[in-house]
Protein backbone atom coordinates (compact mmCIF):
# COMPACT_ATOMS: atom_id res chain seq x y z
CA UNK A 1 0.00 0.00 0.00
CA UNK A 2 3.05 2.04 0.22
CA UNK A 3 2.21 5.50 -1.46
CA UNK A 4 -1.68 5.12 -0.77
CA UNK A 5 -1.71 5.16 3.08
CA UNK A 6 0.44 7.25 5.19
CA UNK A 7 1.15 7.16 9.37
CA UNK A 8 0.62 10.24 11.68
CA UNK A 9 1.43 9.60 14.85
CA UNK A 10 -1.65 9.35 17.10
CA UNK A 11 -3.85 8.98 14.23
CA UNK A 12 -2.63 5.37 12.82
CA UNK A 13 -2.93 5.16 9.23
CA UNK A 14 -4.43 7.36 6.71
CA UNK A 15 -5.85 7.35 2.64
CA UNK A 16 -3.62 9.46 1.32
CA UNK A 17 -6.09 10.26 -1.14
CA UNK A 18 -3.84 9.43 -4.01
CA UNK A 19 -5.37 8.35 -7.72
CA UNK A 20 -2.99 5.46 -9.16
CA UNK A 21 -1.58 7.71 -11.67
CA UNK A 22 -0.59 9.98 -9.10
CA UNK A 23 0.83 7.62 -6.82
CA UNK A 24 2.74 6.12 -10.23
CA UNK A 25 4.04 9.51 -11.38
CA UNK A 26 5.39 9.99 -7.98
CA UNK A 27 7.58 6.89 -7.88
CA UNK A 28 8.69 7.42 -11.47
CA UNK A 29 9.95 10.92 -10.47
CA UNK A 30 12.30 9.24 -7.54
CA UNK A 31 14.15 7.24 -9.89
CA UNK A 32 17.83 9.00 -10.38
CA UNK A 33 20.04 8.28 -13.37
CA UNK A 34 22.65 6.93 -11.29
CA UNK A 35 20.18 3.57 -10.30
CA UNK A 36 19.65 2.90 -13.74
CA UNK A 37 23.11 3.82 -15.62
CA UNK A 38 25.48 1.03 -17.30
CA UNK A 39 29.30 1.10 -17.96
CA UNK A 40 30.43 3.87 -20.51
CA UNK A 41 32.21 2.21 -23.28
CA UNK A 42 35.16 5.03 -24.65
CA UNK A 43 37.56 5.30 -27.46
CA UNK A 44 39.58 8.05 -28.05
CA UNK A 45 40.10 10.61 -30.73
CA UNK A 46 43.10 9.40 -32.38
CA UNK A 47 41.35 5.88 -32.72
CA UNK A 48 40.59 5.05 -36.17
CA UNK A 49 36.59 3.88 -37.42
CA UNK A 50 38.24 0.24 -37.79
CA UNK A 51 39.33 -0.03 -33.53
CA UNK A 52 35.77 2.03 -32.97
CA UNK A 53 33.99 -0.47 -34.95
CA UNK A 54 35.89 -3.41 -33.29
CA UNK A 55 35.14 -1.88 -29.64
CA UNK A 56 31.48 -1.48 -30.41
CA UNK A 57 31.64 -5.26 -31.34
CA UNK A 58 33.78 -6.51 -28.62
CA UNK A 59 31.93 -4.66 -26.26
CA UNK A 60 28.04 -5.08 -27.12
CA UNK A 61 27.24 -1.49 -27.18
CA UNK A 62 25.54 1.15 -29.54
CA UNK A 63 27.22 4.08 -28.90
CA UNK A 64 30.79 4.37 -27.95
CA UNK A 65 32.23 7.58 -26.26
CA UNK A 66 35.19 9.69 -27.54
CA UNK A 67 37.43 11.22 -25.06
CA UNK A 68 40.60 13.88 -25.79
CA UNK A 69 44.00 13.21 -24.30
CA UNK A 70 42.90 14.70 -20.94
CA UNK A 71 40.37 12.66 -21.03
CA UNK A 72 37.52 14.73 -21.46
CA UNK A 73 34.28 13.94 -23.32
CA UNK A 74 34.90 15.29 -26.91
CA UNK A 75 32.37 12.94 -29.60
CA UNK A 76 29.71 10.10 -29.91
CA UNK A 77 29.72 7.53 -32.10
CA UNK A 78 26.46 5.59 -32.82
CA UNK A 79 25.96 2.55 -35.59
CA UNK A 80 25.24 4.84 -38.36
CA UNK A 81 28.13 7.07 -37.84
CA UNK A 82 30.49 3.95 -38.43
CA UNK A 83 27.98 2.30 -41.12
CA UNK A 84 28.26 5.73 -43.32
CA UNK A 85 32.05 6.25 -42.83
CA UNK A 86 32.90 2.60 -43.53
CA UNK A 87 30.60 2.57 -46.73
CA UNK A 88 32.08 3.35 -49.95
CA UNK A 89 35.81 3.93 -48.05
CA UNK A 90 38.41 0.98 -48.05
CA UNK A 91 40.66 2.41 -45.51
CA UNK A 92 38.93 2.49 -42.55
CA UNK A 93 42.12 2.04 -40.37
CA UNK A 94 43.30 5.62 -42.04
CA UNK A 95 40.27 7.52 -40.48
CA UNK A 96 40.48 9.20 -37.08
CA UNK A 97 37.26 9.00 -35.45
CA UNK A 98 37.15 12.57 -34.68
CA UNK A 99 37.08 13.31 -38.59
CA UNK A 100 33.39 11.63 -37.86
CA UNK A 101 32.10 11.49 -34.43
CA UNK A 102 29.36 13.92 -33.23
CA UNK A 103 31.53 16.69 -31.08
CA UNK A 104 31.25 18.65 -28.28
CA UNK A 105 29.44 21.10 -27.61
CA UNK A 106 26.43 19.49 -29.47
CA UNK A 107 26.33 16.45 -27.57
CA UNK A 108 23.26 16.04 -25.05
CA UNK A 109 24.49 14.77 -21.59
CA UNK A 110 22.86 14.04 -17.95
CA UNK A 111 24.39 13.83 -14.73
CA UNK A 112 24.09 10.78 -12.06
CA UNK A 113 21.22 12.90 -10.44
CA UNK A 114 19.20 13.61 -12.96
CA UNK A 115 15.61 11.70 -13.24
CA UNK A 116 15.66 8.99 -15.42
CA UNK A 117 12.59 10.81 -16.35
CA UNK A 118 14.83 13.77 -17.42
CA UNK A 119 16.81 11.37 -19.19
CA UNK A 120 14.30 9.60 -21.27
CA UNK A 121 13.33 12.78 -22.17
CA UNK A 122 16.24 13.80 -23.71
CA UNK A 123 16.41 10.76 -25.43
CA UNK A 124 12.74 10.91 -27.17
CA UNK A 125 13.49 14.82 -28.12
CA UNK A 126 16.83 14.10 -30.10
CA UNK A 127 15.96 10.88 -31.17
CA UNK A 128 18.89 9.50 -29.96
CA UNK A 129 20.29 5.90 -28.09
CA UNK A 130 21.71 6.93 -25.97
CA UNK A 131 23.31 9.57 -23.21
CA UNK A 132 26.88 10.20 -21.36
CA UNK A 133 26.32 10.13 -17.87
CA UNK A 134 29.13 13.41 -16.86
CA UNK A 135 30.86 14.78 -14.30
CA UNK A 136 32.02 18.06 -14.22
CA UNK A 137 35.51 18.43 -14.90
CA UNK A 138 35.90 21.83 -14.86
CA UNK A 139 35.60 25.17 -17.80
CA UNK A 140 32.88 23.52 -19.75
CA UNK A 141 34.93 20.08 -20.12
CA UNK A 142 33.31 17.06 -18.64
CA UNK A 143 34.53 13.59 -17.72
CA UNK A 144 32.40 10.69 -18.57
CA UNK A 145 31.31 8.64 -16.04
CA UNK A 146 28.52 6.12 -17.25
CA UNK A 147 25.87 6.23 -19.97
CA UNK A 148 21.87 5.71 -20.46
CA UNK A 149 20.96 4.35 -23.00
CA UNK A 150 17.16 3.32 -24.61
CA UNK A 151 17.41 -0.72 -22.59
CA UNK A 152 18.07 1.38 -19.21
CA UNK A 153 14.69 2.85 -19.96
CA UNK A 154 13.08 -0.16 -20.04
CA UNK A 155 14.68 -1.81 -17.38
CA UNK A 156 12.52 1.01 -15.84
CA UNK A 157 9.35 -0.26 -17.03
CA UNK A 158 10.52 -3.90 -16.46
CA UNK A 159 11.24 -3.17 -12.91
CA UNK A 160 7.78 -1.67 -12.19
CA UNK A 161 6.01 -4.53 -13.76
CA UNK A 162 7.82 -6.86 -11.32
CA UNK A 163 7.04 -4.40 -8.54
CA UNK A 164 10.91 -3.98 -8.18
CA UNK A 165 11.68 -0.27 -8.64
CA UNK A 166 14.65 1.08 -7.45
P1 LIG B 1 22.05 5.69 -35.01
O1 LIG B 1 22.83 6.77 -35.72
O2 LIG B 1 22.74 4.36 -35.05
O3 LIG B 1 20.61 5.64 -35.40
P2 LIG B 1 21.55 7.43 -32.73
O4 LIG B 1 20.11 7.67 -33.07
O5 LIG B 1 21.89 7.29 -31.28
O6 LIG B 1 22.07 6.12 -33.44
O7 LIG B 1 22.43 8.62 -33.33
C1 LIG B 1 21.97 9.53 -34.31
C2 LIG B 1 23.00 10.65 -34.45
O8 LIG B 1 23.04 11.40 -33.25
C3 LIG B 1 24.42 10.15 -34.70
O9 LIG B 1 25.05 10.96 -35.67
C4 LIG B 1 25.13 10.28 -33.34
O10 LIG B 1 26.50 10.63 -33.45
C5 LIG B 1 24.35 11.42 -32.71
N1 LIG B 1 24.22 11.21 -31.24
C6 LIG B 1 24.06 10.05 -30.56
N2 LIG B 1 24.00 10.26 -29.24
C7 LIG B 1 24.14 11.59 -29.06
C8 LIG B 1 24.15 12.45 -27.91
N3 LIG B 1 24.05 11.99 -26.67
N4 LIG B 1 24.30 13.79 -28.12
C9 LIG B 1 24.41 14.28 -29.39
N5 LIG B 1 24.41 13.53 -30.50
C10 LIG B 1 24.27 12.20 -30.36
Amino acid sequence: MSGFLEARPRVGYYYTGKTDTEELNNQLHKLTVKHYQSIAVVVSESDSVYDAICTMFLEDVGTLFVVDKQSHLAGVLSRKDLLRASLGRQDTEAIPVSIIMTRMPNITVCKKEDLVVYAATKLIERQIDALPVVKDAGGEKYEVVGRVTKTNITKVLVDLANNQLF
